[in-house]
C-alpha cells in the first residue's frame, strides 16, 4: 500500500542553475512541480491537458535560465535528464509569468510540450486540476483542521544521486489553518522541518480512514498548495555592559509557510490568458476558438523534428486556398515552405504555424528558431512580432553547409525582395 500515490512523486521536479565554473554541473536551489490544466475532454473518456511548471517567485528571481531535472523510466539504463528552461526572452521579458499580488509567492511556466519527455524516455507526472486539486472551498468541505497530516515533497540540501532525483516526502501535520478557512490569512502553517531546496515544493494531504465523529474521512491524497519559506525566530543576544542587542540568531522554528492551491490557480489563469495559446486558438480559425490547436501542431511538428535538427523557411509564395499541414486550417493565404534539413522533409505551413513552431516542440523554453535567409527578412521580421525570437535571420548560403563552414563565411546584405510566386 501507499498512502502517496506514486505519480504524485513523479510530479516533481528538482530546479537547478549551472555552475559557473563546471560546465556538467548543475546546483539545486529549489523544487517545482507539474500541473495539468484540463482544456477538453476527448468522447473517448480521455483528456487533454496544457501543462504548467510551478515554483516560487524567490526561486526564479533574478536569474536568466534554470534547469529542470527530470528522471527516465525506471528500469532504463540512461541517466536523469537536464532540460534547460529559458526565463528571460531576447527583448529582456520574463517567459514565467508571477502571482499579480507581490506578497504570493507563486511562479508558473507554460510547458507547451511533454512530447518531448515522452520521446527521450522520461517518467513524469502532473496533479490534474479536475480531480487532484484541493483548495479552500474543499478543505472546508472535508473538514480539514489543525492536527491532519500532510507530506512536503521535495529536494532538501541536494539530496540526490547524480543519475536519478526521486524526491523526498517528509511528514508533518497542519499547524494552524483555520484563519485561511475565515480568509483572515493568505498562508497556512504546517509543521515539518524545512530546509534550502523544499521551496517551491507541493504539500499533499495525507488520506485517513479515522476521522472525528462529525467529520468526514479523507479518502485520498490532494494537493494542497506550495511551500514558500521555513517560518524563522530570531533569537537576540544582548550586552551585558548596556543591554544593547549585539547578535542576532537565525533559528528554524519548524514551521512552514504554504500557499493554498487557489492562488496556483489564479496564476495559471493568468498565465494561459496572457499566452499566445490563447491567441493562436482564437486567430487561426476566423476568431472562433479551436481548442484542439496545440495538440494537433505538438503532434505534428514533432513527427517532422527531432532535438539538433535544424528548420529554414525555404520559399514562400501566394496560394489564397490552400492548407496549412500543421495545424490543418483552410484556407490560408501566405503559405511557408519549412525544410528539415537533416531528413530533407518538406511542410508548407501558414505564418501563425510559423511563429508557433518553437513553442510546439520546445518543453519549457527549449528553443528552436527558424532559419530565413537574408531575402525574407521582412517575413522573420513579423513572425518574430507574432512571436518573439521564433526567426532568425541567416546568410543565404549558410544553412547549407556545416556549421564550421558557416563561421567564415561574409555575411554580405541582400536586399530583400517580397517574394511571391
Ligand atoms: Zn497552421
Amino acid at each position: 500500500m501507499a498512502l502517496i500515490p506514486p505519480r504524485f512523486l513523479d510530479c516533481v521536479v528538482a530546479i537547478g542553475v549551472k555552475h559557473p565554473d563546471k560546465k556538467d554541473e548543475n546546483e539545486w536551489i529549489g523544487t517545482g512541480f507539474l500541473i495539468g490544466r484540463l482544456f477538453s475532454r476527448q468522447a473517448d473518456g480521455q483528456s487533454d491537458y496544457h501543462l504548467f511548471l510551478v515554483t516560487n517567485k524567490h526561486v526564479l528571481n533574478d536569474l536568466q535560465s534554470v534547469v529542470v531535472r527530470h528522471n527516465p523510466h525506471p528500469h532504463s539504463d540512461q541517466p536523469a535528464k537536464d532540460y534547460e528552461v529559458l526565463l528571460i526572452d531576447d527583448h529582456g521579458n520574463k517567459r514565467w509569468t508571477e502571482h499579480p499580488r507581490e506578497d504570493i509567492d507563486v511562479a508558473v511556466i507554460c510547458t507547451r510540450n511533454p512530447a518531448i519527455l515522452d520521446r527521450d524516455g522520461m517518467r513524469f507526472s502532473f496533479f490534474r486540476s479536475d480531480s487532484d486539486l484541493l483548495d479552500i472551498s474543499k478543505i472546508t468541505a472535508m473538514g480539514m483542521a489543525e492536527g491532519d497530516f500532510v507530506y512536503v515533497l521535495g529536494y532538501p540540501m541536494q539530496t540526490f544521486s547524480p543519475d536519478r532525483r526521486y524526491a523526498i516526502a517528509r511528514s508533518g501535520s497542519i499547524a494552524r489553518i483555520r484563519d485561511v478557512l475565515e480568509r483572515r490569512s493568505d498562508d497556512f502553517l504546517v509543521d515539518v522541518l524545512m530546509f534550502p531546496g523544499n521551496s517551491g515544493g507541493p504539500v499533499v494531504s495525507k488520506p485517513e480512514s479515522a476521522s472525528v465523529q462529525g467529520t468526514k474521512a479523507i479518502d485520498r491524497a490532494y494537493l494542497m498548495g506550495v511551500v514558500q519559506y521555513a517560518v524563522r525566530y530570531l533569537d537576540r543576544a544582548r550586552s551585558e555592559l548596556n543591554d544593547r542587542v549585539r547578535v542576532i540568531f537565525e533559528e528554524n522554528s519548524g514551521l512552514a509557510s504554504v500557499i493554498p492551491v487557489d492562488f496556483i490557480t489564479e496564476t495559471i489563469e493568468t498565465c494561459f490568458a496572457n499566452t499566445v495559446v490563447v491567441e493562436a486558438e482564437r486567430a487561426d480559425f476566423g476568431g472562433k476558438p479551436n481548442k484542439y490547436y496545440w495538440v494537433t501542431i505538438i503532434k505534428r511538428a514533432n513527427a517532422f523534428w527531432q532535438l539538433g535538427d535544424k528548420i529554414e523557411c525555404v520559399n514562400i509564395y501566394e496560394q489564397p486556398d490552400s492548407s496549412c499541414q500543421l495545424c490543418g486550417k483552410h484556407p490560408i493565404k501566405q503559405n511557408y515552405v519549412l525544410l528539415n534539413q537533416r531528413s530533407g522533409k518538406t511542410i508548407t505551413v501558414g505564418s501563425i504555424c510559423v511563429a508557433n513552431f518553437s513553442d510546439a516542440i520546445g518543453i519549457c523554453g527549449e528553443h528552436v528558431e527558424i532559419l530565413f535567409p537574408r531575402k525574407y527578412a521582412r517575413e522573420a521580421k513579423r513572425i518574430n512580432t507574432m512571436s518573439p525570437c521564433s526567426a532568425k535571420i541567416i546568410s543565404e548560403t549558410a544553412a547549407h553547409l556545416d556549421a564550421n563552414m558557416a563561421d567564415h563565411l561574409d555575411y554580405h546584405e541582400q536586399h530583400s525582395k517580397y517574394h511571391t510566386t
